[in-house]
């Protein structure tokens, strides 16, 4: 079964970033595969879970569920094997930390060895991100940058808009997805979605054609971004 939970969409679902655990749902049932979808409310402990979902949201918000993160059985579920994808505040908070609103420096959950802080101006408008031989598109809308350590990929190379600091968006390890791109992102790239399911159930997955395929061709056309494949 598997067991997809949206955290604390209250807190960190400014942009319905929440879609991205109905559009999780429905590609794997339309597959006949076992799924089920929670929300996960203020103050309810985390469940158990095959993958996590934390979506963007503004600084007070964020740092709100980034406390109640810390204090609850989350790092440790990530740490023993549950996936996550995070968007913009969540991207943010499972760092070392975070700077919003006047610099103050807070501390995230320290998943992933990658430190955001404030920008000059907010990054407000079209993001696409090229990622392998594919494009992924959305927008974003956050104060702050982030610089990744070392030892953590970058998920994309920034083609529109800025992303982390406007070469590369988001970063990707073994069990995690993070993007500034809002959308909700798992909608607008359709080929994402299935990346992630696919990886969460570490199987290949049948093509599931629907008419989020043409919203993608489009958006891309839009943009001028030329096929990569
Ligand atoms: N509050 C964060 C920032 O402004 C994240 C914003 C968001 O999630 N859209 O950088």
């Amino acid at each position: 079964m598997l067991k997809i939970a949206v955290l604390y969409p209250d807190l960190l679902g400014t942009y319905g970033d929440g879609g991205n655990g109905l559009v999780l749902l429905e590609r794997a049932r339309r597959r006949g595969i076992d799924a089920s979808l929670a929300a996960v409310g203020l103050h309810e402990d985390v469940p158990d879970a095959s993958i996590y979902l934390l979506g963007g949201g503004e600084d007070g918000p964020q740092r709100l569920a980034c406390d109640l993160l810390a204090k609850g059985s989350f790092s440790s579920r990530v740490e023993s094997g549950a996936h996550v994808v995070a968007v913009c505040a969540g991207l943010q908070i499972l760092g070392h930390s975070f700077s919003v609103e006047g610099n103050e420096e807070y501390a995230g959950l320290g998943l992933v060895d990658v430190v955001t802080r404030r920008g000059s101006s907010r990054s407000v408008g079209e993001l696409a991100v090229r990622v392998g031989d594919r494009w992924l598109v959305g927008f974003e809308n956050h104060g702050g940058r982030t610089t990744l350590g070392s030892d953590i990929a970058a998920l994309g190379a920034v083609a529109r808009g800025r992303g982390n600091d406007g070469v590369v968006d988001g970063y990707r390890s073994q069990r995690i997805w993070a993007t500034y791109a809002h959308g909700p992102v798992l909608a607008m790239n359709p080929w994402f979605a299935d990346e992630v399911l696919a990886t969460v159930l570490g199987e290949e997955l049948e093509p599931l054609a629907s008419v989020a395929d043409r919203l993608y061709a489009e958006r891309c056309a839009t943009l001028s971004l030329r096929p990569l494949e």
